[in-house]
């Protein structure tokens, strides 16, 4: 229900488990193992897990506001270290041997312009800072809104 937030705080290089398909007990039971917040809007869930923040609005930005109020020293700098899709720590990317084909979503002309690329060691995805990262940055710095300390 909330994987539009798990993918965003990501961006802030927080670790973030999506428990899709888990039951509410399997989910209590995960976060505390791994010492993990539960964000959840089922109030029930909420009401029953510790630490939990229950999640009321149903725009992203109402909802990254909603875990900052609850958590006001959380990092609020985009990253871009960990996978939005898998959560895995991104590692420098590094690009095949001279004659192996070149990865097809990586721009061709990566090396000659000295793109950094990360790459996923989990699900293979490549990275960059591109227009889709500016947006991103573009994204956080409105909904902190101005006088938001980063
Ligand atoms: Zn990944």
């Amino acid at each position: 229900m909330l994987g539009r937030l798990t993918r965003y705080l990501r961006f802030l290089g927080h670790d973030t488990v999506q428990a899709r398909g888990l039951s509410d007990g399997e989910i209590r039971a995960l976060a505390r193992t791994d010492g993990r917040v539960v964000l959840t809007r089922d109030r029930e869930l909420g009401r029953r897990s510790d630490p939990a923040v229950l999640i009321r609005s149903v725009d992203l930005v109402g909802q990254l506001r909603e875990v900052r109020t609850a958590y006001p020293s959380m990092r609020m700098v985009v990253t871009f270290d960990r996978c939005p899709e898998c959560n895995a720590q991104l590692a420098p990317w590094i690009p095949p041997a001279a004659g192996a084909p070149w990865p097809e979503l990586v721009p061709s002309n990566a090396l000659e312009t000295g793109l950094t690329v990360w790459e996923c060691p989990s699900c293979h995805r490549p990275y960059w800072e591109g227009s889709h990262a500016a947006r991103i940055r573009s994204f956080f710095a409105e909904a902190w809104g101005p006088g938001a300390s980063p």
